[in-house]
């Protein structure tokens, strides 16, 4: 399906080396392009994964970065986390280099189907249950993206019937090309990421490219409920739409008590909504998108329910950690924004003891007060955010300065009652106090778990 691409010969510039970085530098010499890996952090901070750039023969130039390395290429591949109006890249932009995401490239290498999904919340969730119902239908299936792997690694792995279900970001969508998936899925549009994209509109618009390719047969799949993202619904012929709350002429939605889906005038029961096993009202979005987009992909109702209910949930998504003296912990520590604590504050019925704070995005705290003054009966501060979130949700529900999580962990168990529900769900990044989001979840499933054996240890000394 793709255009092609030879990179045999080609000057190649792969700009940040972390994990899709560092795939793509190795992709690229394997392939015979002459390939320059930069990075403004040094060898040592880089560590292992610079032996193997070593031994594909690629050229480094670490702790920082030369114009001139960024006017001699033909291709320049910048990772997700390098802006895509970085000074270089613009001048290397006006001379007339091509620069493409990861992603692009990848598309250029691609065999099989591909189900492309974006949003502001929910891409990984609903990525990895999509998957996950496809592989139960017994379709073969390769998941790529931020859970999985980077799609550039996974390749070499397709075949012609393969499913490839990615999750994509706005800043690969931004520096694409050709690339088009067969089923495009646009999930939600809520402030996020405004650091990098400055405006919602070209947040919005870079997320929107999604659907720029697609032609005929191919799919979108959009939000109805969403008034944001509705607005980028492509004129396709194949526009599908998932919503919780309306009836539809094509798509996955709510009635009564079941998950439906309808496609040219037929109405197919999928699932009963009691049947989903994670819990919120987003998480029933997630599911009619992965419903509405296996469907489209061919997957029988019966089997699309049974890869819902037999779907785990994903870690550090609201997820369960642990039931101590009647309070149960849950571990959110990929709501790093502000609509994803909301979305958790409302999946649980009240009485909720809230981590909140990291490294602020620019986000505007002031939405909380709404949900904190009706779900939450402590907000516990931590890192660098405090001082603006206290100053905009105060009034809105007790607060407390822990500074860190495991005061934060300290004093929401000594504060909460047996029903309580104690909630890391941060709305802010991670990177003032831990390596990423990923790391900070590990963190507090570590203290809640020390706390759950001080529990144990407690019962039975009573004994
Ligand atoms: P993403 O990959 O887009 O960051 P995740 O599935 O990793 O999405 O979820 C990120 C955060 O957003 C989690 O805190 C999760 O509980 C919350 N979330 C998941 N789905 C949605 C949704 N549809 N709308 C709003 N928030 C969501």
């Amino acid at each position: 399906m793709p255009g092609g691409f030879e990179l045999r010969g080609k000057r190649v510039l792969v700009v940040g080396l972390a994990r899709t970085g560092i795939a793509t530098a190795l992709f690229c010499a394997a392939r015979g392009a002459r390939v320059t890996a930069t990075d403004s952090r040094s060898e040592n901070e880089i560590g292992e994964a610079i032996g193997k750039l070593k031994i594909a023969g690629t050229s480094l130039e670490l702790g920082g970065h030369h114009e001139r390395t960024f006017l001699d290429q033909d291709l320049i591949v910048p990772s997700p986390g390098v802006p895509a109006d970085a000074p270089h890249l613009q001048t290397a932009r006006a001379k007339g280099v091509t620069i493409w995401s990861e992603i692009e490239l990848a598309y250029r290498f691609m065999k099989g189907r591909l189900i492309g999904i974006t949003g502001s919340n929910g891409k990984t969730t609903t990525t990895s249950l999509a998957e996950h119902i496809l592989k139960t239908a017994g379709m073969p299936t390769i998941l790529a993206g931020n859970i999985g792997t980077p799609l550039i690694s996974c390749v070499d792995a397709m075949k012609d019937e393969t499913w490839t279900v990615v999750e994509l970001s706005s800043f690969q969508l931004e520096l694409i090309e050709t690339f088009r998936p067969n089923i495009g899925v646009f999930l939600n549009l809520t402030p996020d990421h405004l650091d990098r994209h400055h405006t919602m509109q070209a947040y919005g618009a870079a997320k929107a490219r999604l659907f720029e390719n697609q032609v005929g047969d191919d799919a979108a799949v959009l939000n109805a409920d969403d008034n944001a993202a509705t607005t980028y619904a492509p004129s396709l012929p194949r526009v599908y739409w998932f919503s919780r709350k309306h009836r539809l002429a094509q798509g996955a939605y709510v009635r009564g008590e079941e998950i439906v889906f309808r496609h040219d005038g037929t109405e197919e029961m999928i699932l009963k909504l009691e049947d989903i096993p994670l819990a919120g009202a987003h998480n029933a979005e997630n599911v009619l998108a992965a419903v509405a987009a296996a469907r489209i992909a061919g997957a029988p109702p019966k089997a699309i329910a049974n890869g819902v209910h037999s779907f785990a949930g994903v870690e550090h998504r609201l997820e369960f950690v642990a039931e101590i003296s009647g309070v149960r912990y849950y571990n959110d520590s990929k709501a790093t924004n502000v609509d994803a604590t909301r979305k958790a504050l409302d999946a649980f019925p009240g009485r909720i003891l809230i981590i909140l704070g990291g490294k602020d995005k620019g986000s505007d705290y002031t939405v909380l007060q709404k949900p904190l003054r009706e779900k939450a009966i402590l907000a516990l501060l931590i890192g660098a955010a405090s001082e603006k979130i206290e100053a905009q949700i105060s009034g809105s529900v007790a607060l407390e300065r822990a500074e860190t999580l495991a005061h934060a962990v300290e004093l929401a168990s000594l504060a909460a009652q047996p029903g309580d529900v104690v909630l890391l769900a941060p709305a802010c990044a991670s990177f003032d106090q831990f390596q990423n989001y990923e790391h900070r979840g590990r963190v507090f499933k570590d203290l809640v778990r020390q706390l759950e054996k001080q529990a144990a240890g407690a019962t039975s000394g009573k004994r």
